[in-house]
């Protein structure tokens, strides 16, 4: 369905290794900053209106008792079916798919600005609005088929382990991010887009060069087809087991020199080296344990008070709570998730300086990746910390130069490569 409005799927995307690359060294482009500080303002109010519709449509469920009503509603009719004592799957299938849908509904403008509107008035955006809505209905359906799987897991577990639930929970949570890590660059992501192998050439022969100098395998670098769809550039280590590999977007190998694509994968080897996806699931694992404990004291807080109209912990009426104490859980651990991410991003970075010795080339790179993405340079520190989980790029160039002051020149030189 997506696919269906391209017009053409001729070899012009072939990805570029040398030849027609780019040669010159990139600087930030003034205007372009303008509009990314412009872009940004936008992105960030649209992100607030979002939290306005999410907390207004909790308010009217919770305040004029719709969850209660619901429920009553579908009891008769779908909680008569009870495999094990106390889980009405049915019900809870029902109440799930009829919020989402409700709320799918009534946050749909929005979506369509954000994701489609605005993405393309900046140039960002390539799709045509077919394309978009129906990668948005692909990403919905995945959305709502993995919710429902975890949320009748979670009414099960509330049924039968009303006082370990959310131990069970961690537990399956940690199993479905460790599949899911290791599916999603061959089961998800090329639902979106698609991946070929990195062709023979130089530049692969430089990545795996450098692999061997970290003294580690790379199993697979992908070519990702993203430029019919964004003009903004993206690469990425994916996989677990036999599926990790990097990922680097077809939108970069066009624009970027070849040193630069040298400088971005240097980086991904640098999460390889770093293990930085078990770790990044084990500190997912610890913030979800912390917070379904949370959840855990809340709920039967909740559901034992007389005003609250609950049957019990595994009352599908609860669903609303549940959705509002995670929601300012989610708040208040976002930051800090953030702020996780933006260390073993820098750690990446410098692991890319260590390894390519050629900070000037780091600096173009980011440079350029600011340009083509319209990437705000220096967003207000709180902003940062709350928001980004990648070092804002005014960060990352800094890093560059101070990694330059560090090393005196005939080191930053890349001695290494003389024959
Ligand atoms: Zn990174």
């Amino acid at each position: 369905m997506a696919e269906i409005d391209d017009p053409q799927q001729s070899g012009t995307k072939t990805p570029m290794n040398d030849a027609n690359a780019p040669s010159s060294t990139a600087t930030i482009d003034p205007q372009r900053q303008e509009q990314a500080k412009r872009y940004a303002r936008q992105r960030r109010l649209l992100s607030l209106v979002d939290l306005a519709i999410g907390t207004t449509f909790l308010a009217v469920v919770l305040g004029f008792g719709l969850h209660l009503r619901l429920r009553d509603l579908l009891g008769p009719v779908l909680a008569g079916w009870q495999p094990l004592v106390g889980w009405a799957p049915g019900i809870v299938a029902a109440m799930i798919l009829i919020f989402l849908l409700v709320y799918g509904v009534l946050s749909l403008p929005l979506s369509i600005y954000s994701g489609y509107i605005l993405p393309r008035r900046y140039g960002l955006g390539k799709q045509s609005f077919a394309g978009w809505l129906g990668d948005l209905a692909k990403g919905g359906l995945i959305s709502i088929l993995f919710g429902l799987i975890l949320l009748e897991i979670l009414y099960l577990l509330l049924a039968i382990q009303p006082l370990t639930w959310w131990l069970w929970l961690a537990g399956v949570l940690l199993l479905i991010n460790v599949v899911l890590a290791n599916l999603a660059p061959v089961l998800i992501l090329p639902l979106f887009f698609k991946q070929q192998p990195m062709p023979e050439g130089n530049l692969k022969d430089r990545l795996l060069r450098m692999a061997q100098r970290a003294g580690t395998r790379v199993r697979g670098v992908f070519v990702m087809q993203m430029s019919r769809k964004t003009a903004e550039g993206n690469a990425a280590l994916m996989g677990l087991g036999n599926t990790r590999r990097i990922v680097i977007g077809d939108t970069m190998l066009q624009e970027y020199t070849p040193d630069e694509i040298e400088v971005v994968l240097a980086h991904e080897l640098g999460h390889h080296v770093h293990n930085d996806i078990w770790k990044g699931i084990a500190v997912s694992t610890a913030l979800t344990l912390a917070g379904l404990a949370v959840v855990n004291i809340t709920l039967h807080t909740i559901v034992a008070a007389p005003f609250a109209g609950l049957h019990g912990l595994a009352d599908v009426a609860t669903l609303p709570v549940l959705a509002l104490i995670f929601g300012i859980y989610g708040m208040v651990t976002g930051p800090l998730g953030n702020t996780y991410s933006r260390i073993v991003e820098r750690q990446a970075d410098q692991y890319a300086l260590d390894m390519t010795r050629d900070p000037a080339t780091f600096i173009s790179a980011f440079n350029r990746l600011a340009n083509q993405n319209l990437a705000q340079l220096d967003p207000h520190p709180i902003i940062e910390t709350l928001f980004y989980d990648h070092p804002a790029i005014g960060r990352r160039i800094q890093h560059a130069q101070s990694w330059d002051a560090d090393h005196p020149r005939a080191m930053s030189a890349k001695v290494h490569t003389k024959p």
